[in-house]
């Protein structure tokens, strides 16, 4: 088995599971609870935010723990917004975004404010520029992702964020593809998200850094949790998880990016190489070091996915089936690339684990299952 789809998920780090494991056996008890038992799973919580605010480079007040990602998203993009309706009723959000911030801002349509999408560039970038023209002086919230999950493009959320600063709006970005490979933008962005199962942490685990002072609708109504945000039991086991998976990808992130990003190297040149008909999709400089996204001529994405399977290949495609019918991605659409060369784009990203081998194993394959797939289709 090959597993390419690290951008959907990685898989536990061992050391993470030795650490978490603790908080769910013998420590099993609620943070909030005054005796012992929820003492020690308090300082646990306790030392696991220090060490999260310390790589986000942010005080312990301003990180806030969450169940996910897409968690991370709503809230931030949700709650900013609406705590800031008296300022103003406009949202500029960039048409790459995850569905968690993208149905988010449409949540917020639906609450009467209004959204500018804005277009990236054929290259996959939202520039500067575009955020720019796209901000009003009643625009409350801006999200700009810091990679986009399809094609690992990476945007210019330093410039964005400086021009958020000038404009009086605020600036939330979604880290969830960045968090362990780029440093994190505390100081760039008001807001950003994090999820640990990107990270070898555990699925189910998520983080939001909140700038001090920022003001933002309460998620979940409940106990005092989380500074009274966000209502529920805390997850000890998951939020120890995430932090030191957290800290783990951090200190071999130089290293890891650079074994990642040469076996995802020589993939893409042998796929380039070896099979006709191939388009790289996304800026080739400005991406992630995991991530590859190829569209194939006279093939669709599905098909490709599925032959792969077949042969023990696991790989993604930005597509989505709703009732039975191909939807192609919102990400390569808004490129401005045609819904044909959107259809056949498959999307490979690359983890600590893989080798050389299997990028070369990958290729021979693929290969393979293109021939056949344009050979039935004539
Ligand atoms: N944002 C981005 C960019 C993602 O890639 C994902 C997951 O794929 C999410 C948000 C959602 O994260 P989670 O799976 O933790 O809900």
């Amino acid at each position: 088995m090959i597993y390419l789809d690290n951008a959907a998920t990685t898989p536990l780090d061992g050391d993470v599971l030795r650490d978490m494991a603790p908080y769910l056996c013998e420590n099993f008890g609620n943070p909030s609870s005054q005796h012992a038992y929820g003492r020690t799973a308090a300082s646990a919580v306790m030392a696991a935010r220090d060490k999260v605010a310390r790589i986000f480079g942010c005080a312990a007040d301003e990180v806030f723990f969450t169940s996910c990602g897409t968690e991370a998203d709503n809230w931030a993009v949700k709650g900013v917004a609406r705590a800031l309706a008296d300022k103003g009723r406009h949202v500029v959000v960039s048409a790459i975004e995850h569905p968690a911030v993208l149905e988010s801002a449409k949540d917020l349509q639906n609450d009467g404010f209004e959204v500018t999408f804005v277009s990236p560039d054929r290259s996959g970038i939202v520039s500067a520029r575009s955020v720019k023209s796209a901000l009003r002086k009643d625009t409350v919230l801006c999200a700009v992702m810091a990679a986009n999950n399809e094609t690992g493009a990476i945007q210019p959320i330093s410039e964005i964020g400086q021009i958020c600063r000038e404009n009086g709006t605020f600036f939330f970005s979604d880290c969830v593809q960045t968090a362990g490979v780029l440093p994190l933008p505390a100081g760039i962005a008001d807001a950003f998200s994090v999820s640990a199962h990107k990270f070898y942490g555990p699925k189910g685990a998520g983080a939001l850094y909140l700038k001090r002072g920022s003001r933002i609708a309460r998620l979940l109504s409940g106990g005092h949790q989380e500074r009274g945000l966000r209502g529920g039991t805390t997850n000890a086991a998951a939020i120890v998880g995430l932090a030191c998976a957290l800290d783990r990808a951090y200190v071999g992130a130089d290293e890891n990016n650079a074994k990642i990003k040469a076996v995802r190297d020589l993939f893409l040149k042998r796929a380039l190489e070896e099979i006709e008909g191939v388009h790289l999709n996304g800026d080739p400089v400005s991406r992630l070091p995991s991530n590859v996204n190829l569209s194939f001529d006279g093939c669709d994405g599905e098909n490709i996915l599925f032959l792969l399977d077949l042969k023990g290949i696991a790989v993604s495609t930005g597509s989505a089936c709703s009732s039975g019918a191909v939807t192609p991605s919102h990400v390569l659409t808004a490129m401005g690339y045609s819904a044909a060369r959107a259809k056949s784009a498959v999307r490979f990203t690359f983890g600590k684990y893989n080798t050389a081998e299997e990028a070369e194993e990958t290729v021979r394959v693929l290969k393979s299952v293109v021939a056949d797939i344009r050979k039935i289709r004539g």
